[in-house]
Order: C-alpha cells, then structure tokens, then sequence
C-alpha cells in the first residue's frame, strides 16, 4: 500500500544514483536494480516503499533489541533534548545522563568493571582500547608491549584501527591494512575450517593459536587479545565448548590485555547480559555499542576494569576523545534502554523462553538438504549451506549460493543477511514465539527456492 510521497521509489533511487555512497556496497551493482527503500518500521517488522512488509531478522544491523516504534526511547530523547541537547564531557565538565548510564552499565557489566569511557560508535571504542591498552603498558614502564592480537574473520569496526584489528581481507587488501602492531591467529571455525578433527580438538587446537603467537612475538611486545564472544559479522561463529575454557588458561599464563568485544552479544543477545557472563570469560576490558542504544541513536563505549583505571588515574591525561563523547541524547535514549531491558525481563525471557523457542524451531531447517548444519545461541543463529552435507563441501563461489537465498529472503518478505554461503540472523531479543514461526516458515521457504534454483 503506497501513502504518499515518501513511497516514490523511482524517486529514491534516482538520488541514490545521484549522490549517494553506501558502505560495504558495490555501487555499480547496486544500482543496476536500485537500493531497496525502508521508509518505516513497527515492532519486529518493516515496510519498502513497495509497500512489503518484511520481517526484520537481523535487528537493523544487530542492533535494534527493542524492535521498532518504542516511545518510551522517543520521548526520552525528546524530554532531553529540551533540557540539554548537547554539552561534552571534556575539560574537567560532565552532564547528568552521561554520569547515570555509566553507573547503569557497570551495575550490569561483571565484577570490577565499573568505568565508561564513551564514544559513538564500537569502531570508535575500539580505536579508544587500542590507545588506552598502549598508554596503560606505558605508564607501567613497559612501553615496548604494543602489539594486539585478533583473529582471522573477526570484526571489530571499519574505522583504521577498527578495521586493522578486524580480520577480513577483502577490508584489509583496501587502504594498507592493518595497520602495524596489529596480527591474526586463526579463527575457532569448525564447520569451514575444522577439517577432520573433532570440533573439540578443533578448538583447543584453535585456542593453542594464540599461545603459539604469544611465544613467537615475545610476551614482553603483546599488549593485548581481542575477541568476540561469538563472532558476529564472521558468520555467528560459535566455538567449540573446548575454546574459551582453553584460552582463558593461556591468558592467564601471560601477562597481556583481554579485550572482549561484546558490541553484538552485550545486553542480552546470548541471554545473558553479555557473552563474557555465559562464557565467564573475566576480561579487563569490554568494547560495547549497537544494543546500548537498542539502535535508536549512534552511541558506543569501552568498560575498563578497576586496575587499569588505577594505573591510568596517576598518568596525568589521557590525550584522546570525541565531540561525542557521552552524547546527553544518547546516554538518555541508552538509560531507557537498560531500563526497559530490566524493568521488562527481556534477557531473563530470552534465556528462559525465546531463544530456547527460537533454537529449537531453527534446527528443525537441519534436515534440509541444501543445509550443512544449523547452530545458534540466545538471539543468534546460522544456517551454513552446502552441496554435500557430509562432507561440508560448499558450492563454487561463482554461484553466489548465499546472495541467492538472500535474495530470494527479500522477496518472501524476511531479512536473512548472507555472509558467503551462511545465512545468519540476530533478530530482535523481542520476538515473540508468532515471530519465531514466521521467521522459520519464511526461512524453510527461501531453502527450498534456493535449492530449486540451484537445480533448475
Ligand atoms: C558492528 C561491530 C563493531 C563496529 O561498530 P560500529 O558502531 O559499526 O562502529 C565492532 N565490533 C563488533 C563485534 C561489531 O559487530
């Protein structure tokens, strides 16, 4: 149903075309057909110009926990904007809202981790780690402990220290990156990966990666590792249950930094209020965005454990920050978040109710026979496809296998991100169990088109 203006897709296109530049896109191709047009949303679902209505599988970009239209977030930005639409957080000033979301973060953060440093953005907080993490070691008297080590696949932001730490090639091979002191071991990913072995031996073998790395750069030159909880954008890559009890031994055999990036699995998303609680992972510092804010309004932040702040607090300043910083509109938009978050039971029903519902729909799509396996966790879930599900062989590259299904998601009215030939989807944690039926059913559905395509 077209309403109005804003229903002009030609009109949409033609400015695209025009003045546009998307990010992760090729233009070219994406305007051959044109860029579809999301002109609003409501709950877990949203509507194109075309007048589809689509169901939202992927949270907007992993982010929007809450679903759409809460007013709750509107009026809290609205009220604040009133009152005081912008101050910043340098030189010796702070604001209220600013000094209230930290204190609401750290009262749900793990023990010891109980200050804020605010950005925009995770890339920006990663940026923010990767100079704390280096004055920190400085301050020690050890300013030759510099390099951080991240994994193959991972993704950390798309800023230069966001996309140096992150793992993917394809950002790597544009623009000189990564940048120095910055390497990669391989990533826990037994489907691709994994071989013969077991997915147990696999990720202790994967975990011992990073001790190998340890011991080849030299303890005294590695500042820090970084990692997700679970891989998002890699393709929600859950390791194997031997990795992180696995990893966590050698961290605690060295004297280097563990930085959980937790932008997607914080506030909830594993049904935990971060994938560092279900794995009990104790890390020293925690990169937080997307969920934050449940989307409404750009905001990121790095949590720091109490030691390093204490080493950090009798180093004079530190020389880094954003006009951002701590935004009063989206510290407010943030607390009302964490309040409905609390005040509504949403991660205590996601781990009781929804991703167990979820979970156990999806697998169901295992029996398929383009499916080589299916796993998830709490609001995350993959479906890897495959020509030979024994033996886990892919499709060649050139049939876009994964772009077809995407493609094919769209049209039945489902956003199911493809990433290579794993469709993977992080909806929102509101989804109610009428919400898990659609989202299989329609899945089931882009499968079977897939396939018929594939063998047509
Ligand atoms: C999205 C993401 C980032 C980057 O966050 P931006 O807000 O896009 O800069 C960093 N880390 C992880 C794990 C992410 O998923």
């Amino acid at each position: 149903m077209k309403q109005g203006p804003r229903d002009d897709t030609a009109h949409w296109r033609a400015l695209s075309q025009a003045h546009h530049l998307p990010p992760f896109s090729d233009r070219a191709q994406l305007h051959e057909q044109g860029p579809r047009i999301i002109t609003r949303a409501e709950g877990v679902h949203l509507w194109d110009s075309e007048g589809n209505r689509i169901l939202d599988g992927m949270a907007g970009l992993w982010c929007v926990a809450l679903g759409y239209g809460r007013e709750e977030l509107v009026e809290a930005a609205a009220r604040q904007m009133r009152e005081l639409p912008y101050y910043n957080l340098f030189f010796q000033t702070a604001h209220p809202p600013a000094l209230e979301l930290a204190a609401a973060i750290a009262e749900l953060t793990p023990a010891g981790l109980d200050h804020v440093f605010f950005t925009g953005s995770g890339s920006e907080a990663n940026d923010t780690m990767l100079r704390m993490v280096r004055h920190y070691w400085a301050l020690k008297g050890r300013p030759e402990k510099k390099v951080i080590i991240s994994r193959v696949n991972a993704y950390h932001g798309s800023t230069v220290a966001g996309a140096s730490l992150s793992g993917m090639r394809f950002m790597h091979e544009q623009g000189d990156l990564p940048i120095p002191g910055i390497v990669h071991i391989a990533q826990p990913y037994w489907f691709a990966e994994g071989g013969d072995m077991s997915p147990e031996d696999f990720g202790l073998w994967a975990a011992d990666q990073l001790e190998t790395k340890i011991l080849e750069l030299g303890v005294d030159n590695v500042a820090a590792f970084i990692a997700e909880p679970i891989q998002g954008a890699g393709g929600v890559i859950i390791p194997p249950d031997s990795y992180w009890p696995r990893v966590r031994e050698i961290l605690a055999r060295h004297d280097i930094l563990f930085v959980a990036d937790e932008v997607i699995c914080g506030f909830g998303r594993t049904g935990e209020w971060f994938g560092s609680d279900y794995y009990g992972l104790a890390p020293d510092m925690l990169t937080i965005a997307k969920g934050l804010t449940s989307g409404y309004i750009p905001m990121g932040g790095l949590v720091v454990r109490d030691h390093i702040v204490e080493v950090l607090s009798a180093g004079g300043d530190f020389n880094h920050g954003f006009t951002y910083s701590g935004h009063p509109v989206a510290a407010a938009v943030g607390l009302e978040t964490l309040r409905i978050l609390r005040e509504e039971g949403i991660v205590e029903r996601v781990r009781t109710q929804t991703a167990p519902y979820l979970q156990a729909r999806l697998r169901e799509l295992a029996d398929h026979p383009l499916v080589g396996e299916v796993r998830g966790l709490g609001m995350l879930g993959a479906i890897e496809l495959v020509e030979d599900r024994a033996s886990r062989r892919r499709y060649p590259a050139e049939r876009g296998v994964g772009m077809r299904c995407r493609k094919h998601c769209f049209e039945q009215g489902l956003v199911m991100r493809a990433v290579g030939d794993t469709m993977i989807i992080a909806p929102p944690l509101v989804l109610d169990r009428d919400g898990v039926d659609e989202l299989v059913e329609k899945a089931r559905r882009c499968l079977d088109l897939t396939l018929a395509e594939l063998e047509g």
